[in-house]
């Protein structure tokens, strides 16, 4: 078998703590996830399994795969971000030794989180799927991975993100595979505040107050707020060029962009 891309795996650095908001998120992954993997006897005892299975679903650009990245930070593993053009060729059989592949390269760098975006696209209803049988052998092959045998996984937690969980086939989301559900919830006022003062973090600033711009930018997804940091980041720094003198973020700059950023979520 040939060697898979693997370009996208990565050290991971990012942890919870990293992740604005979504207090109770954070809590039930501690719970659910982390604390099991960090008491492997006890989850021994308990026949519990140290297999990811984990769906995180919501709206876009609201953390899901920042919350991926950053639980791989936490176990200390590395991250493996799968996009569907990693997976799906048009040639027959392609398709399922590509995630073969995948699943190989994720298993010799255990521990690894293995990622897979839009997973719903994957993995549609058999009710829902145009290519027809096309698609059928890559969700069969998704889920002989997924079961493997008992030790070949150890170590590979497998994470899936949807934007709509209602389009994932039955089959995948049965005890075992991605039954543990998490939902992922566009930020609220406290959250956006703390995704501001992340995505602001270490940058000069002037008298901002992120508590202020975070009521002014209900709607905003986590994703739309850091670009409005970083559309703020690059007006301050071209006044900086253009002035010679260091000329931080304000307020007033902040504001202007969070005006020019159109929020993302209605369209969910
Ligand atoms: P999609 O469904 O479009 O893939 P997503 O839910 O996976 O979206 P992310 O890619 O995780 O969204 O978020 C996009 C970017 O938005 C992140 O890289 C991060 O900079 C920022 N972001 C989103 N949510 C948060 C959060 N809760 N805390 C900090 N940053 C966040």
């Amino acid at each position: 078998l040939e060697e898979p891309e693997i370009g996208r795996l990565e050290a991971a650095r990012a942890t919870l703590a990293d992740v604005g908001g979504l207090d109770e998120v954070k809590q039930r992954l501690q719970s659910s996830f982390l604390a099991p993997m960090r008491n492997p006897g006890l989850s021994a005892q308990f026949g519990k399994s140290l297999r990811g299975g984990l769906l995180l679903w919501g709206p876009p650009g609201c953390g899901k795969t920042f919350i991926a990245r950053a639980l791989a930070g936490e176990l200390g593993a590395s991250f493996y971000e799968v996009g569907l053009s990693d997976v799906l060729d048009m040639f027959i059989g392609n398709s399922e030794r590509n995630l073969h592949g995948i699943f190989e390269a994720a298993r010799r760098n255990a521990p690894c989180v293995l990622f897979f975006d839009e997973v719903d696209a994957l993995g549609l209803k058999r009710s829902q799927q145009r290519g027809g049988s096309a698609m059928r052998g890559v969700v069969n092959q998704l889920l002989t991975e997924l079961d493997g045998a008992s030790s070949q996984n150890d170590g590979v937690f497998v994470l899936a993100a949807s934007n709509h969980p209602w389009d994932i086939d039955s089959a995948l989301v049965r005890p075992g595979r991605f039954d543990r559900r998490v939902l992922v919830l566009p930020p609220d006022l406290a959250a956006r505040a703390a995704i501001l003062s992340y995505h602001l973090k270490g940058k000069p600033v002037d008298q901002v107050d992120v508590g202020k711009l975070a009521q002014r930018t209900d709607g905003f997804s986590g994703a739309d707020l850091a670009l409005v940091c970083e559309q703020a980041t690059e007006t301050a720094m071209s006044a900086s060029m253009s002035s010679g003198t260091l000329q931080p973020i304000t307020q007033r700059i902040l504001t202007d962009a969070s005006v020019q950023v159109r929020p993302s979520i209605g369209e969910w």
